[in-house]
């Protein structure tokens, strides 16, 4: 509980700096990121927050403004937009595996991967101009329960 307490410090100390209160609504948002395990869609956010006053408006308000502050990312699925806290993360992409059956996302960690991927990253700057900032992908198939 206590490292939750100091990351939350930290993300106000962000928001502070850029002219945003650190309000109860957002401390129950960011808490709720950083205990769950899952990645959470806003109406699962809405479901665990709404006995706390916390309304489906204000959290899709404040998800848009965290995002905009790198504090959280939005994860794209077929079925709905997931959002996970990306400020703690080691992750420096954004990589993911979904089961098709059960609909479980997890992290994918593959370092020889992402190694490869930034590799590729700048042969395409090189060869088109762009500048590659982030790279977003969603691997589908079957996981280990659903395999079995
Ligand atoms: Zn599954
Ligand atoms: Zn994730």
């Amino acid at each position: 509980m206590e490292e939750i307490k100091e990351k939350i410090n930290y993300i106000k100390k962000i928001l502070l700096s850029k002219g945003y209160k650190m309000t109860i609504q957002r401390n129950e948002i960011i808490k709720l990121l950083l205990i769950t395990e899952k990645h959470l869609m806003a109406d699962e956010m809405y479901h665990e927050l709404k006995n706390k006053g916390i309304g489906l408006a204000t959290i899709y308000r404040n998800l848009e403004l965290f995002k905009e502050l790198n504090i959280v990312r939005e994860i794209n699925s077929i079925e709905g937009r997931y959002f996970e806290l990306k400020i703690f993360s080691k992750k420096c992409m954004d990589i993911h595996f979904k089961c098709s059956k059960c609909g479980k996302i997890e992290d994918i960690y593959e370092h020889d991967m992402i190694y490869n991927i930034l590799n590729y990253n700048r042969v395409i700057e090189n060869n088109t101009g762009y500048e590659i900032k982030d790279v977003s992908m969603i691997m589908k198939g079957l996981c280990n329960k659903c395999r079995g």
